[in-house]
């Protein structure tokens, strides 16, 4: 029997529960979101309200890197009194407990859904024709729900390189539960973005031998090249071993249970084997459209990415379905999810069509310690802006620094339009870079100018109030 739906949204992660609980809660809508059950991580498996970031994503990696974070407080702490300690971590507590909350948020997800007044269905969507979607429960039932809208919201998951062995390696997913890898063994990390820069952090923190594989010559492609530089450094100090240049060609099961990661070096002109105890592809993503029945009901995807194609409200080239999150490859971060469900919601229930905004997206990446960033690098200023601005650097000890004894600094970068006085990038390696760029997320929101941030009194002692004096 089928049922009539305002909406049915496939996908009960960031994107897909912000849409859902929006339409119910605040416009009335009959809504349904239907999700596969929260089930055990491995690198194909979906399910759980919350989804990627919630349950394999933003959140249990962010309680990895608290817990790798302490490896450097324990070594900061002597030089403030503090008798030296560094018990070594109880890995297998800590996972036990991230696993023990994040299962807490994924029944806090599903309670905000079903208090919304939203229809939480378990089981896999797949989209019949542009008003009809069916529910294939894992326990083989199977259910109609008609719609006047669909919202695709189906995110994207880890890919593996095309190499041969690939499959010895793991993804972020496994690697949030950090199976099988000895204390202290060798992990490699094949990429150089987001999840292989932050991962590398976590691991090392946690004790083990982390060797970062990276094809090009630094990490975080189109992040500000100097911070770039200052990640890397980082990253060597802490023991960290990028190599550059470097690409995988093949991994094999060696004698020992381990893998062989067989790699050719560029630069050297030469390849070699590196013994490890896992290999981590943190290689990119892609989304999640196939077997969902997108081709069936006549939804265009980008023949390159399998993205589905939307225009900038969200809608696809099918009148009753729309799109948003990491399966449209848009800007693949929760916060931009969050916003694009909500603009879609007002777009559809609210009678106001809103476009996503996607200029001055703060963002930061969980390195040790943390990259943040708003606007424009300085390359984009170069090329968008023909040249006409001003650079703005400040490099410092951090005052924890001193008695610490830590040989590091805090970088940080604004470039202003010289024309309009407006500061159109902010850019920080540092303790708290993340905390601080949402604040000054705000102000290029603003369209805040350089004589503004200048008039602006600063807090002190922090880090924070070189952003109010650069000169
Ligand atoms: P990214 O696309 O950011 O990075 C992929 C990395 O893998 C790049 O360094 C790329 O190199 C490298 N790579 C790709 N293919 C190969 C290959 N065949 N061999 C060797 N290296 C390869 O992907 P991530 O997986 O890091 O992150 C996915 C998305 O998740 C990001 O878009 C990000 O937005 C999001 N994310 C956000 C976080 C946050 O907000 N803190 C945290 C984690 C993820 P190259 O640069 O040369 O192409």
């Amino acid at each position: 029997m089928s049922e009539e739906y305002d909406l049915v949204t496939i996908g009960a992660g960031s994107g897909g529960v912000r849409a859902s609980r929006l339409a119910a809660g605040t416009y009335g809508a009959k809504v349904a979101v239907i999700e596969l059950p929260f089930g055990f991580v491995s690198s194909e498996t979906v399910g759980g309200a919350g989804g990627t970031c919630v349950i394999r994503g933003c959140v249990p990696k962010k309680l990895l890197v608290y817990a790798s974070q302490f490896a450097e407080e324990f070594a900061d702490a002597e030089g403030f009194g503090w008798a030296p300690t560094a018990p070594p971590p109880d890995v297998k507590k800590l996972i036990a407990r991230k696993a023990k909350e994040v299962a807490r948020l994924n029944g806090v997800y599903g309670q905000i859904l079903s208090r919304a007044g939203v229809e939480v269905i378990e089981g896999r969507g797949v989209v019949l024709d542009p008003h009809t979607v069916e529910v294939r429960a894992t326990d083989g039932s199977v259910r109609q729900l008609k719609a006047k809208n669909i919202l695709l919201a189906t995110g994207g998951r880890a890919v593996k390189p095309g190499i041969p062995g690939a499959e010895l390696g793991i993804t972020s997913d496994e690697a949030l539960v950090l199976d099988n890898v000895p204390a202290g063994g060798t992990i490699a990390i094949v990429g150089a973005g987001y999840i292989a820069v932050e991962f590398a952090g976590i691991f090392r923190g946690l004790g083990y031998d982390v060797h970062l594989i990276v094809r090009g010559t630094s990490p975080l492609r189109g992040f500000d090249e100097e911070c770039r530089q200052v990640v890397s450094e980082n990253m060597a100090k802490r023991g960290i071993q990028c190599r550059f240049q470097t690409n995988p060609t093949k991994l094999e099961r060696n004698a020992d249970g381990g893998i062989d990661l067989h790699y050719y070096n560029n630069e050297e002109q030469a390849g070699g084997i590196l013994k490890c105890a896992q290999v981590m592809f943190a290689t990119g993503r892609k989304p999640n459209t196939r077997g969902i029945g997108l081709e069936d009901a006549g939804v265009q995807l980008d023949e390159k990415t399998k993205a589905v194609k939307v225009d900038q409200y969200s809608h696809t080239n099918v009148p009753s379905i729309w799109a948003i999150g990491d399966c449209t490859d848009r800007m693949n971060l929760t916060p931009v999810a969050l916003m694009e469900g909500k603009a879609l919601v007002a777009t559809l229930f609210g009678g106001k069509p809103t476009v996503p905004d996607y200029e001055n997206v703060p963002t930061a990446v969980f390195s040790q310690p943390p990259l943040g960033t708003v606007g424009l690098t300085e390359q984009q200023a170069i090329e968008r802006l023909r040249g006409d601005i001003d650079i703005y650097i400040s490099k410092f000890k951090p005052m924890k620094n001193t008695l610490s004894g830590r040989d590091e600094r805090t970088f940080m970068k604004m470039i202003v339009h010289v024309q309009t006085n407006r500061v159109v990038g902010c850019h920080m390696v540092g303790p708290d870079a993340a905390e601080i760029m949402q604040g000054l997320g705000v102000a290029l929101k603003c369209n805040a100018t350089k004589a503004q941030f200048d008039s602006c009194v600063g807090i002190h002692p922090s880090a924070a109030e070189e952003w109010v004096t650069m000169s």
